[in-house]
């Protein structure tokens, strides 16, 4: 009879454990975020996905073969001031978002960016291209600015 109450008082006990938990949560500020109408800022220092402004571009090539797993595609034509970038994409299906072809950028032209929606529905979709159309001339320039 006696453990039946200790057993009875215990549960209660436990039961009032639990709820203080909740209370305090209860009166608090939610931390809930209602994404997507809502959204919240990321660190500045988040690797999203990576931007080129291709005016900064002056086409060395440096991050292209920085990229440890070369999903970086840079295709060039002639040389000094004539130079011209014909293609450069960036494959994000395989881009691990390491930041070493951003680092190794002479211009800062080429960005990791705080962008984080980037589903898509087609892998092909994920390959980034910057120059589309007609080749965009090297900013040789970009790099004296610097
Ligand atoms: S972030 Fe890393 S993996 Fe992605 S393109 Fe740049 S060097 Fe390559
Ligand atoms: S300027 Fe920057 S983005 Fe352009 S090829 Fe060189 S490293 Fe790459």
């Amino acid at each position: 009879m006696k453990d039946y109450f200790k057993n009875i008082a215990l549960s209660l006990w436990t039961i009032i454990l639990g709820m203080k938990v909740t209370i305090t949560y209860f009166f608090q500020k939610p931390t809930t975020v209602q994404y997507p109408k809502e959204k919240i800022g990321v660190a500045d220092n988040y690797r999203g996905e990576l931007f080129l402004n291709v005016n900064e571009c002056t086409a060395c090539l440096q991050c292209n073969r920085s990229c440890p797993i070369n999903c970086i595609t840079i295709e060039v034509e002639g040389k000094g001031k004539e130079r011209m970038i014909r293609t450069f994409n960036i494959d994000m299906n395989t881009c691990m978002l390491c930041g070493l072809c951003e680092r190794v950028c002479s211009t800062g032209g080429l960005k990791l960016s705080t962008k984080y929606e980037v589903a898509v529905s087609k892998k092909d979709d994920q390959i980034l291209h910057f120059v589309e159309g007609e080749p965009i001339k090297a900013n040789i320039e970009a790099l004296k600015k610097k």
